[in-house]
Parts: C-alpha cells; sequence; structure tokens
C-alpha cells in the first residue's frame, strides 16, 4: 500500500514574512493529515520554513537543485546547502522551467542523480503540451522524458524517486486532465518504470499536477495510480490546501 503524497509548489511567491505567517495559520490545521505533506517553498523562505517545520510532521522542499556540489555557478544552490536547512525534496523539471530557463532532459537527469547523492527525494517533472496530446504523441513524450530522467539511477534510488505527471496544458490554467486522463497516464508510467525496475515500480509514488484544487482532488485521488498530488495556485491559500491535504 502506498501512502498519499501532497505537495505544495509556491513558484515565485511569498516572501519570508508571508511564508512565516502563511506556515503558523496552515500547521495546527494538518496536523491530522495522514498524508505526506510538503511545502516547495523559494529558497529565500527554506531558512524561515525549516525553522518552522521542525518537530512538525510537515516537510520541506525547494523548487531546484543544482546538479554540481559546489565552485563557479553562480546564481545555483547546491545539494549541500538545501541539506542544512533540512530540504528532503526538491521538483525537478517542473515544465516552467523547461519552458523560461532552457531545462532539458539531460539537466534534468544530472539535477536527479544529484538530489540522489545528497540524500534529497527528486520529485521528478513531466508532461506534455496541448499540441502533443492532440496529435496522440502525449504517452511517447512522456516515455521519453521518464526514460532521460532516470538514465543511471539505481533501483534502490528509483524507490526513492517520485515522478510526477504534470500536462502543461493543465497547469495553471484551470483546465485539470479528467480524472480518467489521469488514470490513463499515469497507469502508462508505471508501465514504464516497470520495463525499467521491474517490480519496484509498484512501490514508486507517482502524482498528478495541473490545476488540482479542493474541488476535484478527491475524484483525482482515488484513481489507483495516483499517489498525491503536486498542487501549484491552490497550494498558496490556507484553506485550500488544508482542505487538500486533510482529503488525501
Ligand atoms: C504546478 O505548478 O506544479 C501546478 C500544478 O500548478 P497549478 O496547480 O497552479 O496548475
Amino acid at each position: 500500500m502506498r501512502n498519499k503524497i501532497i505537495i505544495g509548489n509556491w513558484k515565485m511567491n511569498k516572501t519570508p514574512s508571508q511564508t512565516e505567517s502563511f506556515l503558523q495559520e496552515i500547521l495546527p490545521k494538518i496536523k491530522q493529515s495522514s498524508s505526506v505533506v510538503v511545502f516547495c517553498v523559494p529558497f529565500t523562505n527554506l531558512d524561515i520554513a525549516s525553522k518552522l517545520l521542525k518537530g512538525t510532521k510537515a516537510n520541506l522542499g525547494a523548487q531546484n537543485i543544482s546538479w554540481q556540489d559546489s565552485g563557479a555557478y553562480t546564481g545555483e544552490i547546491s545539494g549541500a546547502m538545501l541539506k542544512e536547512l533540512s530540504v528532503s525534496y526538491a521538483l525537478i523539471g517542473h515544465s516552467e522551467r523547461r519552458q523560461y530557463f532552457g531545462e532539458t532532459d539531460t539537466t534534468v537527469n544530472q539535477r536527479t542523480v544529484a538530489a540522489h547523492r545528497h540524500n534529497i527525494i527528486p520529485v521528478v517533472c513531466v508532461g506534455e503540451t496541448l499540441q502533443e496530446r492532440q496529435s496522440g504523441n502525449a504517452q511517447d513524450i512522456v516515455t521519453n522524458q521518464i526514460k532521460q530522467a532516470l538514465k543511471d539511477i539505481t533501483p534502490e534510488q528509483a524507490q526513492n524517486t517520485i515522478v510526477a505527471y504534470e500536462p502543461i496544458w493543465a497547469i495553471g490554467t484551470g483546465v485539470t486532465a479528467s480524472a480518467n486522463d489521469a488514470q490513463e497516464m499515469l497507469k502508462h508510467i508505471r508501465k514504464q518504470l516497470n520495463n525499467l525496475y521491474g517490480d519496484i515500480a509498484d512501490k514508486m509514488h507517482l502524482l498528478y499536477g495541473g490545476s488540482a484544487t479542493a474541488a476535484n482532488a478527491q475524484e483525482l485521488l482515488s484513481q489507483p495510480d495516483l499517489d498525491g498530488l503536486l498542487v501549484g495556485g491552490a497550494s498558496l491559500k490556507v484553506e485550500d490546501f488544508s482542505t487538500m491535504a486533510n482529503i488525501v
């Protein structure tokens, strides 16, 4: 039985002081949640968030991680830096990074390898564009993204890797994939993972992301291959995100 995971991706939102008031308000509301809850906050908020999450059941995540460990890489943040702030998850290859910041399947793979080097659980994001879906290529695109992202990842590491299916046409658009469409792709993803890692695929957590809200969370979460949600917009609101964490 895989437990459920709900991850909030704050993107470039909230200052440290806003983070403090948000977490102070939401933490008591999610105390009873039986799921794994992760807050992926901007780098500048990791310090305050790590202090506030200490001693709670909630976990801290980053929105990226460098593939290098230190050195002349201006603007990058290494796994060791994250680890010292108690970061235990890192989003990798979010479609916004692929679209605006030149992230490629190769760099997604390098970051995934680096995350494991630092015992940080990578949350590898994959997903197709609307055009790719309409032309019937969605599964092939996602298969390729997964194979490349997980190159050189051992079976033991794979078991501690999360794959988030985020169809690009559903992110921040208010258009959610139907529960059936999400399940169909996640089942396909698990099959690909089975080809790569055998039975370990059944232990891996697969998430859906794309305009998930308190209103559609229940239906999405009832799908057999969907082990949790990656939530953007709705994770910025205490009521919405705490409701989702408690549904999970
Ligand atoms: C995301 O950015 O990962 C995401 C799923 O965003 P939203 O929930 O706003 O569509």
